[in-house]
């Protein structure tokens, strides 16, 4: 059920200069992973998507932030302080597994930077899952939450730093790489990295109706 109302803030995790994780009062939401909340300031009218990164079974919600230098919202959430109140609306969206795919499926989860947030709560509240992840950054300290991953389904794609996984975009690493033909495969972040990464796995016979995607801007 969709609701409305105030949270108080937990605590503001810095992981690096730019990037942070606000962990929020959960108070009754319910939520399936790969959903999204509205967030904002609670005296501010100006609300953005910030997909959950926590799992469905934690006792608080997290969202994963980038500040966008000359952004509006992501830079002031950035200044709170434990027992700030945001404005919370959620939760959101259809970007989630299906249910009977849970079991059984495998899985291609393909992010560019904070687009891995949805994937981090799928993993987190599905134990058994079959998954691999291609996280595209640009350098090797980017793999937010990479301790919560099992190291052989994690694959750093890094385009401006060498010697962490892979040297190379996500689209690069597809290029190079076979993928079974029932491979169920989620995109999130940013659109061009969807719009090549899709182009490129459906030629390579992954059909369409296999490809689900959020795109954050
Ligand atoms: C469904 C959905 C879920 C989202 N989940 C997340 C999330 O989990 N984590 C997250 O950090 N963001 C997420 N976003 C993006 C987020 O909603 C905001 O757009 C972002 O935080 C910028 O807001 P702002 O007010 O600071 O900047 P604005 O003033 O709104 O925008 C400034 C500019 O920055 C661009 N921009 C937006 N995001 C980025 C980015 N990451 N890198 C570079 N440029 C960007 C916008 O297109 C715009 O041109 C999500 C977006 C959607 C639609």
């Amino acid at each position: 059920m969709q609701t409305t109302g105030l949270h108080k803030l937990i605590e503001l995790i810095n992981l690096t200069e730019s990037t942070y994780i606000l962990r929020i009062e959960k108070k009754d939401m319910q939520f399936e992973a790969g959903q999204h909340i509205l967030l904002g300031k609670a005296d501010d009218n100006d609300q953005r998507e910030y997909s959950i990164y926590s799992g469905t079974n934690d006792e608080y919600l997290e969202v994963l932030i980038k500040e966008v230098v000359d952004g509006s919202v992501s830079i002031h959430l950035k200044n709170l302080n434990p027992g700030d109140l945001l404005k919370v609306e959620g939760p959101l969206g259809f970007f989630g597994l299906s249910k009977d795919k849970i079991e059984s499926g495998k899985f291609l989860f393909i992010a560019s930077g904070t687009g891995i947030a949805p994937f981090h709560s799928m993993v987190k509240s599905n134990p058994n899952l079959n998954y691999k992840i291609l996280h595209g950054i640009r350098t090797c300290n980017e793999d937010y939450g990479k301790e919560d991953y099992n190291s052989d389904r994690y694959i750093r794609c890094t385009s401006r730093e060498n010697g962490c996984d892979f040297e190379g975009r996500v689209t690069d690493y597809i290029r190079q790489n076979d993928f079974d033909n029932d491979t169920i495969c989620y995109f999130c972040g940013n659109f061009k990295m969807i719009k090549e990464a899709m182009d490129l796995l459906e030629n390579k016979g992954i059909p369409g109706s296999q490809l689900h995607a959020e795109v954050y801007f």
